[in-house]
């Protein structure tokens, strides 16, 4: 269908942005001959060609910081700063890996005492034409986690982003072209929503497609999952998250309570790290709940490009009455609402910062991802208790463990199941280690080492 459309709008005030003609299939097909045909011959380049790319990159994200963080800000509503953080942590990860990807990629030599006269080594070798499924929340830095260190490998993208970020996935693979990367090397299609999963599965299911990687929802990486499945490749999940945010007896309760704060509302609350349950040891919890309640009632609403402002709009609408129906939920099965709980009344999709008091399992507050600014609270009795709750969700993606004795707080997160543990700190993914989940958290980790050789073919070479 030629006349199909995507519309983005504000989500700060409901205003249309723009509107892009959707890709029929005709270009949806050149897409993926184009991209298959670059990615070919980017694989064949030798890795310094390509890592030299990779530094003009930052330069360029840099350069132009102002144009991706309004964008950002007017698609999705995150606070300007925030979205400026995004373009800058872009940015240092392609810095990180113009430095360090070619020595990832050294062909690693095996040693082989018999039959003698062996020589052995393992080369990290691109597979071609890599399909990402991504979403909106952080529309730069989630494609570009992925991306600079599966280009950095010699594969190409393929983009399918969020419909309410197309502007952002557009100014994306622009900003690879503009950086000297090949043409048609990072393609971003523009999908009219009726097509998105039947065009997604038949792209995974394409041979010239090698792999794919999805960040998003737990349903949207089952359908990914299984489609990836069938055709036998490679596939990355970067699902949701639930992660316990916990402080034991012997915290140092008011760094932990202000990091708390951070760790729920960043990003408005949508983000798959963000902290969302609070699983706090009985001796501090009155202390902690004051000082965080207090920090929830700093928090400035409004318009995400007022520099005074800490929570801004959610995304989309329906992702507002999504979170109400938890908070109301949560709250009849006996929950107590200590801070929000209600929409901003007026233009836009503000949600009041939310604090609920006594959640626990059989809550969707507890249960289920929260995507907004709703942060559960749950005291437990002792140190046993917060293990238990804290493994009481079927996540498990970055765990925060708060104890003055980091012998007792790393004690404490090797008995909870996550991708990542924080101790004393928020967690947030970091160029230098590896990020992703266990659980319905999905499988697979990007960045660091992990970022180039997952979507690698570890190649054995033995010659006699
Ligand atoms: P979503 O609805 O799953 O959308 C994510 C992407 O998947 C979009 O591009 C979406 O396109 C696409 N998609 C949805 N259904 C699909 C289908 N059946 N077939 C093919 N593609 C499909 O997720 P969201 O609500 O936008 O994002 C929030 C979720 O992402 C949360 O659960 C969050 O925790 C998770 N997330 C995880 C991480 C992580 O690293 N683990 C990071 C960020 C976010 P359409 O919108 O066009 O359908």
């Amino acid at each position: 269908d030629t006349t199909a459309t995507v519309i983005t709008a504000n989500p700060a005030d409901g205003t249309t942005l723009a509107t892009y003609p959707a890709m029929g299939a005709a270009e949806v097909e050149a897409a993926v001959a184009r991209g298959a045909e670059a990615a070919r011959s980017w694989g064949g380049l030798p890795v310094t060609e390509r890592v030299a790319l990779l530094a003009r990159l930052a330069v360029h994200l840099r350069a132009d910081v102002e144009r991706y963080a309004a964008l950002v800000t007017a698609e999705m509503g995150k606070p300007l700063a925030q979205a400026r953080g995004e373009v800058e942590k872009s940015a240092v990860t392609a810095d990180y890996y113009a430095a360090n990807a070619e020595a990832i990629q050294a062909a690693r030599p095996v040693e082989i005492d018999s039959p003698a006269g062996v020589s052995a080594f393992v080369s990290p070798e691109p597979l071609g034409l890599v399909l990402a499924v991504m979403p909106w929340n952080f529309p730069v830095w989630q494609v570009m986690r992925f991306a600079i260190p599966t280009l950095a490998a010699g594969n190409g993208v393929l983009l399918k982003h969020s419909p309410n970020v197309t502007g952002t996935a557009l100014a994306i693979a622009d900003a690879f072209e503009q950086a000297g990367f090949p043409q048609h090397l990072v393609t971003a299609l523009v999908l009219a929503e009726p097509e998105v999963p039947d065009t997604v599965a038949r792209l995974i299911a394409d041979d010239r497609v090698a792999a794919v990687t999805l960040t998003g929802s737990n349903r949207a990486g089952e359908m990914v999952g299984a489609a990836a499945g069938r055709a036998s490749k490679r596939s990355v999940l970067e699902l949701g998250g639930s992660d316990a945010f916990v402080v034991l007896s012997d915290a140092d309760v008011p760094a932990a309570a202000a990091a708390a704060v951070g760790a729920r509302f960043t990003n408005s609350g949508q983000s798959c790290v963000c902290a969302k349950r609070f699983v706090v040891e009985a001796p501090v919890a009155q202390e902690f709940i004051e000082l965080f309640l207090a920090g929830v009632r700093d928090l400035t609403v409004g318009d995400p490009t007022d520099p005074g402002t800490a929570v801004g709009p959610l995304a989309r609408a329906d992702l507002r009455d999504a979170l109400q129906r938890q908070v109301d939920e949560s709250v009849a099965a006996g929950a107590t609402l200590a801070a929000g709980g209600r929409s901003v009344p007026g233009p836009g999709s503000f949600y009041e910062p939310t604090v609920l008091l006594d959640t626990g399992p059989g809550m969707p507050a507890f249960d289920e991802e929260t995507f907004g600014p709703v942060a559960a609270i749950a005291v437990a009795a002792d140190e046993g208790d917060a293990v238990r709750l804290a493994n009481a969700t079927a996540y498990g993606l970055g765990l925060s463990v708060w104890s003055r004795s980091t012998e007792r707080a790393l004690g404490v997160a090797r008995r909870i199941t996550s991708g990542a543990a924080f101790v004393n700190a928020v967690v947030a993914s970091d160029p230098r280690v590896p990020f992703g989940g266990t659980k319905r958290s999905g499988y697979g980790r990007e960045l660091a080492q992990a970022g180039i050789l997952e979507f690698t073919n570890q190649r054995t070479y033995w010659v006699q």
